[in-house]
């Protein structure tokens, strides 16, 4: 059965609560004169898959409203099938998983799995160029999650019916041809749809009904307020001000009589930003202008007065919040779960420490944990047959990969890591299934990477990092 990560982190520490802090470069909490948080799926956890459910039911309807066959709402959110960073291809609709080259590990067309062959046909050398980010859609966020489900539905279904004829880059009837490309358009303006409009209403409410982290919830003012004692703390956020006002008062201002005395959200943090638009806020960034908290709406203008405390501004620029908060970007450790807008662009424009959030790895150690026990031991053969192990070894990896998932685990398929696992590892200094797990170190500690030995790079830091050697092969 699927675990769902919120149903592990929030359950508190009495549940086998994956509450380690990993580590891929040494930091030292001592030194962090400032904490940075993102918001969504950061601080805010939302309820899975419930929330993506909701997502692709939003999504699916507005499809279908602007136009596409109502059959579509047949289809339901499967939380099985989607992984995080997978690649669109714009072109050909397939789902692709690739390694940090650009290897192609797992490809789907729908819901089909395409062979080596198939593969081919599509992509000489089972190989895409990456950088071409008009045609290749890397879909990085939780958010894209559902988005991610409904390509493949979109996909499938347009397969199947016999009205359209089955194109290389669409599907024809009569006059009308679909291709991949206005389908993809089409779901990314309904993604906007869904984020700009009255939707964002309907999500808040159903987020308190569907986020009801009652462990989570209290343990999150002790982890804020225990920071602020020694360093600043800042929230830099990509929502807007009526949207981040409606998830940070269910999160933070607690109903007077609760165990926490009751304080208003604005006050855990030192600046507030919101409409952060990153990863432009950590190169160019936008005008910072001061909202008014009273009505959401923006004051005209440039702000550049001093940091007020209480205020909160919208757009701005990395540079802008150090310069507001007095502190450089090395005395920054900013925790966010998007790999690319929150994490690579912070460390690699603004050298900010970095902490990624990754709620997937509940599922990805409780895969290790589950399986560590399968051991492949040639015994006392004196002749060990070394091809019945590689293709034992072939079916525990093969086996392991469908236990996280039909598009396999987020950080590796079969022995290579996935574009994701690579960024993690160069971009990300520490990481772990939750912020709160923050709770859980001194704020003097050291994370001291684990030593690593060039010539045993086949064995990754993160499988160091779990402590958990996947295959004992003892020959
Ligand atoms: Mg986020």
């Amino acid at each position: 059965p699927q675990t769902s990560w919120t149903d592990v982190i929030c359950e508190g520490p009495d549940k086998n609560r994956p509450k380690l802090v990993f580590v891929n470069r040494s930091l030292t909490l001592e030194n962090i004169k400032c904490y940075g948080f993102d918001m969504d799926y950061t601080l805010a956890v939302y309820k899975s898959p419930e929330y993506e459910s909701l997502g692709f039911e939003l999504l699916r309807d507005r499809l279908v409203s602007i136009g596409y066959p109502h059959e579509l709402l047949g289809y339901t959110y499967d939380p099985t099938f989607p992984t995080r960073g997978l690649v669109y291809d714009t072109r050909y609709g397939n789902l692709l998983k690739i390694d940090s080259n650009g290897n192609i590990l797992v490809c789907t067309h729908g819901f089909e799995y395409l062979r080596g062959g198939q593969v081919d046909e599509y992509y000489p050398n089972k190989f895409i160029q990456r950088d071409d980010t008009d045609r290749f859609y890397v879909l990085n966020t939780l958010f894209n999650l559902s988005e991610t489900y409904l390509y493949a539905c979109l996909v499938d279904y347009f397969t199947r019916s016999t009205r359209y004829k089955n194109c290389q880059k669409g599907f024809k009837h009569g006059d009308l041809f679909m291709s991949h490309r206005s389908m993809f358009q089409d779901v990314r303006d309904a993604m906007d749809h869904l984020h700009d409009t009255v939707t964002i209403f309907i999500l808040t409410k159903f987020m308190v009904l569907f986020t009801l982290l009652y462990l989570y919830v209290p343990r999150l003012p002790v982890l804020l307020s225990r920071i602020k004692e020694f360093a600043k703390v800042f929230l830099a956020t990509n929502s807007d001000f009526n949207y981040t006002e409606a998830i940070m008062k269910y999160l933070l201002d607690f109903p007077s009589g609760s165990k926490n005395p009751k304080k208003p959200w604005r006050s855990y943090f030192d600046l507030v930003v919101v409409d952060t638009r990153k990863p432009l806020f950590f190169a160019g960034g936008t005008v910072l202008r001061q909202v008014d908290t009273d009505t959401g709406k923006l004051r005209i203008g440039t702000y550049t007065g001093e940091l007020q405390h209480g205020t909160v501004y919208s757009g701005g620029s990395s540079d802008i919040v150090c310069d507001l908060l007095d502190v450089r970007g090395k005395d920054i450790l900013y925790v966010g779960d998007h790999i690319f807008g929150d994490i690579l662009k912070s460390k690699k424009r603004q050298g900010w420490k970095t902490f990624l959030v990754v709620p997937e790895l509940v599922k990805e150690l409780q895969v290790w944990a589950d399986k560590a026990s399968e051991h492949l031991d040639s015994g006392s053969q004196e002749c060990p047959d070394i091809s019945a192990i590689q293709n034992r070894i072939k079916m525990v990896t093969y086996g392991m990969d469908l236990c996280y998932g039909k598009m396999g685990s987020l950080l590796r398929c079969g022995s290579t890591k996935t574009l994701f696992a690579s960024q993690l590892l160069r971009y990300a200094d520490i990481y772990s299934t939750c912020c709160l797990n923050l709770l859980n170190y001194p704020f003097s500690y050291l994370f001291r990477a684990p030593l690593v030995l060039v010539n045993l790079s086949w064995l990754t830091r993160l499988e160091y990092n779990c402590f958990v050697l996947i295959i004992n092969i003892n020959i």
